[in-house]
C-alpha cells in the first residue's frame, strides 16, 4: 500500500505507538494518554455525590470548607500511582489538563460545586517549579476550568519558603513546617468569592489547610476543596 493512502498522523502512530500512562499499553486510535480501559477501570471515590465523605470529614474541626472532594483512590503500585508519577516527573502537563477534565465533570455534576468564582491550584515553590517546569496542580486546574468556565489564579496564593521534604514526618511536625509557607496578595479580590482550592495528591491534608488558613485571611465566602487522588 503505497504511504499516500496514510495520514500523517496514522503513520506516526503505526510507527511510534505512543504508551497509555496507566497501563504502558499501546494506545489505539482515538485514544490520548489513558487508555479506554484504564478510564473505564479507575478507582473513581464518587466523593462529589457524598457531602460528607472521607475528604470532606478529614478537614472537620481543621478549616472550614464548603465542599471537598477527591476523584479517585489512590494505591500504591496501582494506575493512579502511575498516573500520579507521570504528572510529576514525565513533564506530562496535558496529562493533568485531561484529568482535570475528568474532575471538572464531576464536579460539574455534583450539587456541592456549584457557583465556584476562582480555582487556586496549590503553589509550587519557585526552584521546584523551574525544575519541573510546570505546576500540575494548575494543570488540573486548567483541566477543570476548561469544564466549569471558572478563571484559574496562580497569582493570589504563593509559597512564602521552600519547605523541607517532607516525607518522613508526623501530621503535626508537618503543620508546624507548614502554616507558614503560604500567604495571600490582592486578598481584596478573593473578598466574598466561592474558592476552588486545587492538588493533585491529598494524604495529610497539612498542605491544603496551611493553604486554606491563608486564603481565610481574605475573607472568602467559601472554600471548597477538590483533588485528583486521595490516600486512605
Ligand atoms: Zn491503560
Amino acid at each position: 500500500m503505497p504511504f499516500s493512502n496514510f495520514n500523517i498522523p496514522d503513520l506516526l502512530h503505526l510507527l511510534f505507538p505512543a504508551a497509555c500512562f496507566g497501563c504502558a499499553l499501546p494506545l489505539i486510535s482515538g485514544e490520548a494518554d489513558i487508555c479506554s480501559s484504564c478510564l473505564y477501570s479507575l478507582p473513581y471515590t464518587d466523593h462529589h455525590l457524598d457531602p460528607n465523605n472521607l475528604v470532606a470529614r478529614q478537614f472537620w474541626g481543621r478549616l472550614p470548607c464548603h465542599a471537598a472532594m477527591a476523584m479517585l483512590f489512590f494505591k500504591k503500585e496501582g494506575t493512579v500511582q502511575q498516573l500520579i508519577h507521570h504528572l510529576k516527573y514525565s513533564n506530562q502537563a496535558n496529562l493533568g489538563i485531561r484529568l482535570g477534565i475528568l474532575l471538572g465533570e464531576r464536579l460539574q455534576s455534583s450539587p456541592y460545586f456549584q457557583g465556584i468564582d476562582l480555582l487556586i491550584p496549590v503553589p509550587l515553590h519557585k526552584k521546584r517549579l523551574a525544575r519541573r517546569g510546570y505546576n500540575q496542580s494548575e494543570a488540573i486546574a486548567q483541566g477543570i476550568a476548561e469544564v466549569i468556565n471558572v478563571p484559574v489564579s496562580n497569582r493570589h496564593l504563593f509559597r512564602t519558603s521552600a519547605t523541607d521534604s517532607q516525607t518522613h514526618k508526623g501530621r503535626l511536625l508537618r503543620f508546624e513546617n507548614m502554616s507558614t509557607a503560604f500567604a495571600v496578595q490582592h486578598p481584596e479580590e478573593l473578598a466574598n468569592k466561592h474558592l476552588l482550592l486545587i492538588d493533585d495528591v491529598l494524604t495529610t491534608g497539612a498542605t491544603i489547610e496551611a493553604c486554606g488558613i491563608s486564603l481565610l485571611q481574605a475573607m472568602p465566602e467559601k472554600i471548597s476543596i477538590a483533588t485528583l487522588a486521595y490516600v486512605s
